[in-house]
């Protein structure tokens, strides 16, 4: 969307650069910071960044800071809107959206600007999946938002599958990473996708190939498409007993000789946008946004797996546009 087509430009624009996660192509990080709240929060990748090397950087938005204190960042809020060409965006790379010090008002806005980039992909993690079902327990997910949990092990890992099961989606998708157990047998009901991965830097733990191979075979039978991500710092010693740390360079990504990076099937997607006839009845019952343009969005669930959304916008001349976006998701 061009700079200046709708009345954004009050907020700064962020740089961003090209991703370096495999599964995702950019990163937006209107919220900052986080806390750990379970087992794969140990070594934290993102805290070990701020206190490293981004709380020094003048130009970062933790600098000078501690990775515990979480900030929104209103400056941040319209970056997608920067960019034209469709991409896969990962929400808060740094940070947990749904952490407790994040108002509901503040992911609204998020939420806001995602409804107005129908061509970009969302992909909202958390661990907090408590929160995030609170949350949307009286919103919809935007139908260009994929939802997903982190899990690292069975004592929280199953309780969060669960939660997410609960949510209404075009894509639900778990973040094994950094499996430090074997979570054994999981239900793939309803979930679309499955990232698996190691735990890197100093203190990583190393990851049995056993505990990869029965997620990748869960996922095949059950038709759910699987990336494995990378070893991390550790594979098992040559001799077959014990683990040898090599780096996540040397252990790479293979499983079993084979590379697998599976991304959810969409069957099918559209986007189209034209003049709307605004009647003043139907506005009363519409859900506002008035500082992003948005004065509609609402969704019709079809059965099976068909979804239409509708969202009504005004470009700076107040002239009103429909948007209609449907998708259809491979279950
Ligand atoms: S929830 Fe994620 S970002 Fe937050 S402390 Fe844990 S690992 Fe780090």
């Amino acid at each position: 969307m061009a700079e200046g087509k709708f009345p954004f430009n009050r907020f700064r624009v962020g740089m961003m650069k090209k991703s370096g996660i495999e599964w995702t192509d950019k990163t937006w990080s209107p919220v900052s910071g986080c806390t750990k709240v379970s087992a794969g929060c140990a070594n934290c990748y993102a805290k070990q960044e701020v206190d490293s090397r981004l709380s020094r950087n003048p130009k970062s938005i933790f600098f000078g800071r501690n990775f515990s204190e979480v900030q929104t960042h209103e400056s941040q809020l319209n970056v997608p809107l920067q960019w034209k060409k469709p991409r896969r965006i990962f929400v808060c790379p740094r940070g947990d959206p749904f952490h407790e010090s994040v108002p509901d008002e503040f992911i609204d806005r998020i939420l806001a600007v995602i409804k107005l980039c129908p061509q970009h992909t969302f992909q909202i993690l958390t661990k907090r999946t408590e929160r995030m079902v609170a949350y949307f327990s009286n919103r919809i997910v935007p139908l260009n938002v994929w939802i997903g949990v982190s899990i690292e092990n069975r004592t929280h890992g199953l309780l969060r599958i669960n939660l997410l099961q609960t949510i209404e989606a075009t894509v639900r998708f778990l973040l094994i990473e950094p499996l430090i157990e074997d979570i054994g047998n999981i239900v793939l009901t309803g979930i679309h996708w499955v990232i698996c991965g190691g735990e890197t830097g100093v203190l990583a733990r190393p990851m049995h190939p056993d505990w990869v191979r029965g997620l990748r075979d869960q996922c095949v039978a059950a038709g759910v498409p699987f990336l494995f991500k990378q070893w991390g710092e550790w594979i098992l010693a040559e001799s077959g007993d014990g683990y040898a740390k090599v780096g996540i360079k040397r252990s790479g990504r293979l499983l079993d000789g084979k590379l697998y990076n599976e991304y959810p099937r969409l069957r099918y997607e559209k986007h189209e946008l034209y003049p709307f006839q605004l009647r003043r009845e139907s506005l009363q019952q519409m859900i506002e946004y008035p500082e992003y343009g948005i004065v509609e969005c609402r969704r019709e669930c079809f059965p099976a797996n068909y979804t239409i959304d509708r969202g009504l916008r005004i470009d700076e001349h107040g002239k009103h546009y429909a948007h209609k976006h449907i998708s259809m998701t491979e279950r």
